[in-house]
């Protein structure tokens, strides 16, 4: 039994106890009508528990889904570091290439991945030849 149905019937209890004893025959009959409703509402819950059963299956099947796309996208994103680290690029060269910059600047010249011509190389990325501000100081050599 519900709780609407208690709070029913503690609503018409109180009104029995004012109202006349004829009042008592149409409290019981709607108490009837409050089951009735219980009972109806019981099978509107079970096919509701049955509807959420399936919404839950779906839902799970959906979530698997969700989970092959984010292991595929996790395979991808491996693959392309590993992409990036057979090009001599990794996160953490990335990271480290503005902090090499003033290093070099410091002391000697180190060799280092250049982001314009992506070649390892002593020039800055500022001063790599394949830039075209850079058109001027290109050595015969260069190509
Ligand atoms: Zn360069």
């Amino acid at each position: 039994m519900g709780y609407g149905t208690l709070n029913k019937m503690q609503e018409q209890k109180s009104n029995e106890m004012v109202n006349d004893d004829g009042e008592l025959k149409e409290f019981f009959e709607g108490l009837e009508d409050a089951v009735r409703m219980d009972k109806e509402h019981m099978l509107q819950m079970t096919s509701t528990n049955e509807t959420m059963v399936k919404l839950t299956q779906q839902l799970t099947q959906q979530l698997a889904v969700a989970h092959k796309t984010i292991e595929t996208v996790l395979a991808q994103n491996q693959e392309l570091v590993a992409l990036l680290a057979k090009h001599g690029i990794s996160a953490g060269t990335a990271a480290a290439a503005t902090g090499t910059k003033k290093e070099e600047a410091k002391g000697g010249r180190k060799k280092r991945m250049c982001a314009n011509c992506n070649k390892m190389a002593f020039h800055e990325d500022a001063d790599c030849f394949k830039l075209e501000a850079n058109k001027d100081k290109r050595p015969a050599w260069w190509k």
